[in-house]
């Protein structure tokens, strides 16, 4: 597998990573913020846009994967248990890529088990073409086609995290 065309470059990335964030420091203002990263593709969106925003924030993480190879298989695996107490505060998760709404589906249901205050969630890239559960999502950074895509934080079995743009994969 290869790196093929680029989607996003950096500049592209943090601007629109500051759009989202001004969107979300004017709907919670100086509310206190849980935002719960998911892991491991959304370290680098979390560390980027947690530096935009400017009410008082917490940040978890919740370790799970649903992918083997390129094919969502549906079946999600969660790792690590929240170190914050949900109960009562507002919570933003904070995912890479919303696909066929699988993780964010069961992420959200365990979350809204723990009675949070409130609930959001804010994806860097939507595909919604292999959407297979509704997912209400409240932030969307860019709406991509089906194509497989790697870098800032987004994988192919590990590699390619630490490229600083998002690019689409190719076989070679
Ligand atoms: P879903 O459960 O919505 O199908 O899948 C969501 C997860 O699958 C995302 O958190 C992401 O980690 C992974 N994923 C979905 N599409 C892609 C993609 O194009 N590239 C990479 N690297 N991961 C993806
Ligand atoms: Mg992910």
């Amino acid at each position: 597998m290869i790196i093929g065309n680029v989607l996003f470059d950096s500049h592209e990335i943090q601007k629109t990573v500051r759009t989202l964030a001004f969107k979300i420091n004017e709907d919670y203002k100086e509310r206190e913020l849980l935002i719960i990263g998911l892991l491991k593709g959304s370290f680098i969106f979390v560390a980027d846009i947690v530096r935009y925003l400017k009410m008082p924030v917490l940040v978890d993480f919740i370790t799970l994967s649903s992918y083997i190879e390129t094919a969502s298989s549906g079946e999600i695996s969660i790792h690590c248990n929240l170190k914050e107490s949900v109960r009562g505060r507002d919570v933003l998760i904070v995912e890479d890529i919303l696909d066929s709404g699988f993780t964010l589906d069961i992420v959200r249901e365990k979350i809204l088990d723990k009675s949070p205050g409130s609930l959001k969630i804010c994806v860097l890239m939507d595909k919604p073409v292999k959407r297979k559960r509704a997912v209400p999502v409240d932030y969307v950074g860019f709406t991509v086609p089906d194509v497989f895509v790697v870098g800032y934080g987004t994988d192919y079995n590990e590699k390619f995290r630490n490229l600083p743009y998002i690019a689409e994969l190719r076989a070679e």
